[in-house]
């Protein structure tokens, strides 16, 4: 939900404790267990982040037990100062939420191409993991209403540089128009964030049981819709960090008595991850005090049906047109605003269908921007998986020259002319434009580091 209007001060949030009324709610799922839990929260978060399997960088770290590409880190580094972060080399997540991954594996969506919606997506870490997980000829929609929290979700899909995405930002109401559509559909809602106390003092202070009784208001409508727009034989994939059963159970319930199927996962005992079942809706639930994690509630439902398989459509190559993308005859491209947009052919006639129903973000991965009378490779393309790095010269930085860049600086050159990719520990960052004694920057504003310094320890990547 929206945070409240009134905030309160940081250091009411710090010192206030867990409300009396959530304590009694907590009785019946937790028992004595509820200390525990008090405890837990009273103790520092976890630091955990999720490498990007397709910019293979590696470090020493434990591992996330229940996601292949999940690290835990000793202590929070200063990440906006590691250029490999604003690489989309790995994206900074929290382990509980990184179990969306046994679902997916679970619901056998990583083995058929599959169009799939991540309903309510900002700021990106289950789009950028679904991305990680499925097929690359899957499609996934990244839906996110609110206009802010939109710009950074296409900042840090664009940074995974995956091309088979594209952004929306639509109310789920306007699902209405594409009923039974989608193949997966994720609906991680916004939710009362009681898991979230620890990392989130205001969670805390603005939790109360009428802003539960709200989200849940806010939920039923939202599954509603993901539900009508899930194809016979989809899966919903239903996700909040709050334990409350009114937010969870309770919105799923009158989706199995409409038939849905309630999938089990086979989680193994010692990650501590609790599962209950209640009328059919099996869900399950991380504790902090149980698992190296926040709160997290998560639960998959088939809706009865047989899945049908998607029709293969190829569409004109923009590959020929526009040599920096090496997307080999599987994307076609679009142009909306100004900018011109790769995406994966197989899906132009659903492009077409979605682009009339939702409100377009960003149809694909924008490659291309217009200059006047020429096209300049826009900002995602240098992260773009497709980018064909034989193109361009490279102009390689070491981490100060990569933390300048990042920060915005032009960089100095002895006779630099046209366009540039610059890069870090071999990974493509973004553009630069030659000015004689100079390079120009062409890292998008919006994205630009504030500062250069902290006390923090740096990430330490294997190698380096
Ligand atoms: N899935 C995201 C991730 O993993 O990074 C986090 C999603 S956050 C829990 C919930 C999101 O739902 C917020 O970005 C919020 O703006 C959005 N939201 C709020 N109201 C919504 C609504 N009625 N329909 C869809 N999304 C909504």
């Amino acid at each position: 939900m929206g945070r409240s209007a009134h905030r309160p001060r940081r250091q009411e949030a710090r010192t206030s404790v867990l409300p009396a009324t959530l304590l009694e709610r907590l009785g019946p799922l937790l028992g004595d267990e509820v200390r525990a839990l008090e405890l837990a929260l009273s103790s520092p978060s976890p630091t955990s982040i999720r490498l990007n399997p397709r910019k293979r960088f590696a470090l020493h770290a434990a591992p996330v037990p229940w996601c292949a590409n999940g690290r835990y880190l000793d202590e929070r580094p200063a990440f906006t100062l590691d250029p490999l972060l604003h690489a989309g080399a790995y994206y900074v997540q929290e382990a509980s939420s990184m179990l969306l991954e046994q679902a997916v594996i679970a619901c056998g969506l990583r083995d058929r191409d599959i169009l799939a919606l991540d309903l309510c997506a900002a700021p990106g870490g289950k789009s950028t993991h679904l991305l990680s997980l499925l097929s690359e000829g899957s499609l996934l929609v990244a839906n996110e209403p609110d206009h802010a929290r939109r710009h950074i979700l296409a900042e840090n899909i664009w940074k995974h540089g995956a091309v088979n995405a594209m952004i929306t930002g639509s109310d789920p109401s306007d699902l209405r128009a594409l009923p039974a559509m989608f193949d997966l559909v994720l609906v991680d809602a916004p939710c009362s964030g009681e898991g979230m106390f620890r990392k989130d003092p205001f969670a805390r202070a603005q939790w109360s049981p009428a802003l539960v009784a709200a989200c849940a208001a806010t939920q039923r409508s939202i599954v509603q819709h993901a539900w009508n727009a899930l194809a016979p034989g989809g899966t919903l994939l239903y996700s909040t960090c709050t334990w409350e059963p009114a937010e969870n159970e309770a919105q799923l319930i009158p989706l199995v008595a409409e038939g849905g199927i309630s999938v089990e996962l086979p989680l193994d005992p010692s990650w501590g991850i609790v599962s209950d079942e209640v009328d059919g809706a099996i869900g399950y639930r991380c504790y902090p005090h149980r698992v190296r994690g926040e709160g997290f509630f998560l639960s998959a439902l088939k809706k009865p049906g047989d899945l049908v398989a998607r029709m293969k459509t190829v569409e004109e190559d923009p590959g020929a047109a526009w040599p920096w993308l090496s997307t080999a005859g599987s994307c076609g491209s679009v142009e909306l605003r100004d900018l011109r947009y790769a995406f994966p052919s197989r899906w132009s006639a659903q492009l077409r269908t979605l682009g009339n129903a939702l409100r377009m973000h960003a149809p694909g991965t924008p490659f291309a921007e217009r200059k006047g009378e020429a096209w300049a490779p826009h900002a995602a393309a240098a992260l773009s998986l497709a980018l064909e790095r034989t193109v361009f010269p490279e102009v390689q930085l070491d981490l100060a020259q990569a933390l300048a860049y990042l920060s915005g600086e032009a960089l100095p050159a002895s006779a630099a002319a046209g366009t540039a990719l610059v890069t870090h520990k071999g990974s493509a960052l973004g553009w630069v434009h030659g000015a004689g004694r100079r390079w120009n920057n062409r890292w998008p504003a919006p994205w630009r580091i504030r500062s250069q310094r902290s006390s923090a320890p740096r990430v330490s990547w294997q190698g380096s």
